[in-house]
C-alpha cells in the first residue's frame, strides 16, 4: 500500500503549541510540505512562528521555569516516564506523521528512531535524583556546595532526518535538569512535532514547560538571537550551526550545543572479517537513504582485501530493496524532497564529468514519481574532490584503497569533520592504536555508526560542540554554581 496523505486531514495540526494550548500563528506566512513518494501536497498551511509567537512562547517558558525548576525530582521523573509511555503508545501515528514527509521506511528506520526518543526520556528520567553536584569539607572554614543549576529556556532546533529521536536527545536531558524547552522542528518534518502537544498535555506538563513552534530558518534565528533564551541546542548542517553560534554570541551569549555534519571514515584492514565489515558499512550507509549524520560515507580498504571487499559491498548495496516505505521489506525510501534530490544528483553528475572518481554503480534517479536515487559507489576518488571531502547526505559512498596504517590514519583525519570513525581488524593492538589516533567524537571497532544511550555522542572539529546522551549531556544543560558557607557565623 502506497504511503499517501490521509483523506482525513484532521491528523495534520496547523497550529503552534504555546503554554499548553494550540493557538493560531500570528505570523501569516505558511510553509508547504510534500510526500516524497507520490510528490503530492501534504499541507500548504504549516505555520511559521514569527517574532510575536516566539516572544509569547519564550515569555511563557520563563514564567514556567520559576516553578518547574523547583519541582520535586520524583514528580518530574514521573512526568518524563509518562511522556515516554505515551510516545511508545502512539508510535505508529507519530511514525506515520514523520514518514509522510520524510519517506523513510518504518521498520528499517522509523521504529528505531522513535525508540531512541522513548529511551532517552526514560534514561534521563533516571538521572533526575543522581546529578546532585558536589560538596567539599570545611577545612578552610568554609563548607562548599556545588549545585548543578538549570539554565532557563532551552530552544531545541532540530533537523528533518531523525525528527523524533532529536526530540528525545534534546528535550529529555533539558527537562530532566529543570529547564523548560521550546521545540523548533525542521520545516520539512513539522507534522509529528505539532502532534506532540496533545501528549504534553496528557502527560501533565505544566503550561510553558514544553512548547512547540513550527517554522523555518527565520523562526530558528529568532530563537537563537532571543535575549531571554538561555540556550540553543542545535542539530543540523555546519553552515547553519555556525550561524546559530554567531547569533547566540551577538545576543546574550547564550550557551550552545551544536550537533553538525560528518563524512565518517570506515577503515577496513586486510585481516578484517569481510562479512562483518560489509554488513556494518552497507546497512548504516543505506538506512534513511544515507541521510544520516554519522553514516560511513568515506571507506578505506587495505589493498590485499580491496577487490573482494568491493564485490561484496556492491552486492549488498544492490540487494537493498528500494521503494514504498509501507512495504515491510523496503530498506531504502526516497530522499526527502526535490531540493535534496536535485542537489545529490547534481553532485553525482558533476563528480562524473569532472572525473572526481569512478562511478562503479548506481547514482541514477529512478523514473516515475518519487525522489528515489539508486545508491552510488565511487572508487579511486581524488582527495581534493568535492565528492570525497564534503558531506553529501544521501546514498553515495566513496571507497578508496590504502596500503599502511600510518597512511590511512592520516587520510581519515584529513577532514574538517570528526563525528564518527570505524576500524575493522582482528588485531586488537592495531584496533586500539587506530581508535586512539582517530580525531573523532565516537569510534567503532568492528562496528560503525552506532551509539549507546549511556555514552556521549557528538563531534570534534566542525562536527560540533558539546555532547548528547550519557551524563555528558546533563552538563550541557546545567551550570555549576558554587555556594560557600562561612562556618564562623
Ligand atoms: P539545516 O542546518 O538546514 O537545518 C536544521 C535546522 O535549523 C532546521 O530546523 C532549520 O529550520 C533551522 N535553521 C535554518 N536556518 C537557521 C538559522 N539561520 N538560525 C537558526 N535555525 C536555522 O540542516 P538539515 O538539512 O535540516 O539537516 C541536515 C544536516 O543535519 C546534515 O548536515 C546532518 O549531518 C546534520 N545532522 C547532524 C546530526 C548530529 O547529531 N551530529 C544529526 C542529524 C543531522
Amino acid at each position: 500500500m502506497l504511503l499517501t496523505v490521509p483523506q482525513d486531514k484532521q491528523k495534520i495540526i496547523t497550529q503552534l503549541f504555546i503554554n499548553n494550548e494550540y493557538v493560531n500563528c500570528q505570523n501569516p506566512q505558511k510553509i508547504s510540505v510534500y510526500n516524497p513518494i507520490t510528490e503530492e501536497l501534504v499541507s500548504d498551511q504549516i505555520p511559521v512562528a514569527g517574532e510575536h509567537d516566539v516572544d509569547a512562547a519564550v515569555a511563557a517558558g520563563n514564567a514556567a521555569f520559576v516553578k518547574w525548576r523547583a519541582w520535586r525530582g520524583t514528580a518530574r521523573r514521573q512526568l518524563l516516564l509518562k511522556f515516554a509511555d505515551l510516545l511508545e503508545r502512539d508510535q505508529e501515528e507519530l511514525g506515520f506523521l514523520t514518514r509522510l514527509t520524510l519517506g523513510a521506511p518504518y521498520l528499517a528506520f522509523g521504529q528505531g528512531e522513535i525508540q531512541t526518543a522513548v529511551e532517552n526520556f526514560r534514561y534521563f528520567a533516571g538521572w533526575i535524583d543522581k546529578f546532585a553536584g558536589e560538596s567539599f569539607p570545611q577545612d578552610d572554614g568554609f563548607y562548599k556546595v556545588v549545585r548543578n543549576e538549570p539554565l532557563g529556556v532551552v530552544a531545541g532546533i532540530i533537523p528533518w532526518n531523525g525528527p523524533l529521536a532529536s526530540v528525545g536527545l534534546k528535550a529529555a536531558p533539558a527537562l530532566a535538569t529543570g529547564n523548560v524547552f521550546i521545540l523548533k522542528p525542521s520545516e520539512k518534518t513539522p507534522l509529528m512535532a505539532a502532534a506532540l502537544g496533545k501528549l504534553i498535555i496528557e502527560a501533565g506538563f505544566p503550561p510553558g514547560v514544553f512548547q512547540v513552534l513550527s517554522g523555518d530558518g527565520s523562526t530558528g534565528a529568532l530563537l537563537a538571537s532571543h535575549m531571554n533564551v538561555a540556550k540553543v541546542s542545535f542539530t543540523g548542517s555546519v553552515q547553519t550551526g555556525k550561524t546559530v553560534q554567531i547569533l547566540a554570541a551577538q545576543s546574550n551569549l547564550k550557551r550552545v550545543t551544536l550537533e553538525l555534519g560528518g563524512k565518517s571514515p570506515a577503515v577496513i584492514f586486510d585481516d578484517a572479517n569481510l562479512e562483518n565489515a560489509t554488513e556494518w558499512c552497507v546497512n548504516t550507509m543505506t538506512v534513511n537513504s544515507g541521510q544520516i549524520c554519522f553514516a560511513p560515507s568515506r571507506v578505506y580498504c587495505q589493498a590485499g582485501i580491496y577487490d573482494r571487499f568491493l564485490e561484496l559491498y556492491g552486492k549488498k548495496f544492490t540487494a537493498k530493496k528500494m521503494g514504498d516505505p509501507e512495504d515491510k521489506d523496503t530498506s531504502l525510501g526516497p530522499v526527502i524532497d526535490k531540493a535534496q534530490y536535485d542537489r545529490i544528483v547534481s553532485m553525482i553528475t558533476t563528480a562524473e564529468s569532472e572525473k572526481q572518481g569512478t562511478l562503479l554503480q548506481g547514482g541514477r534517479g529512478t523514473t516515475g514519481k518519487g525522489f528515489f536515487i539508486q545508491p552510488a559507489i565511487f572508487v579511486d576518488t581524488k582527495e581534493n574532490a568535492t565528492i570525497y571531502k564534503d558531506e553529501i547526505f544521501g546514498p553515495v559512498v566513496v571507497i578508496n584503497r590504502f596500503e599502511t596504517e600510518e597512511e590511512v590514519v592520516a587520510k581519515s583525519n584529513n577532514s574538517k569533520y570528526g563525528l564518527m570513525a570505524g576500524v575493522f581488524t582482528q588485531d586488537i593492538n592495531r584496533a586500539l592504536r587506530v581508535s586512539s589516533a582517530f580525531d573523532s567524537g565516537v569510534v567503532g571497532i568492528n562496528c560503525i555508526s552506532t551509539i549507546n544511550i549511556s555514552c556521549p555522542f557528538g563531534g570534534t572539529k566542525e562536527s560540533g560542540i558539546g555532547r548528547e546522551q550519557g551524563s555528558a549531556a546533563l552538563r550541557c544543560y546545567t551550570e555549576p554554581k558554587t555556594v560557600l558557607i562561612n562556618l564562623a557565623y
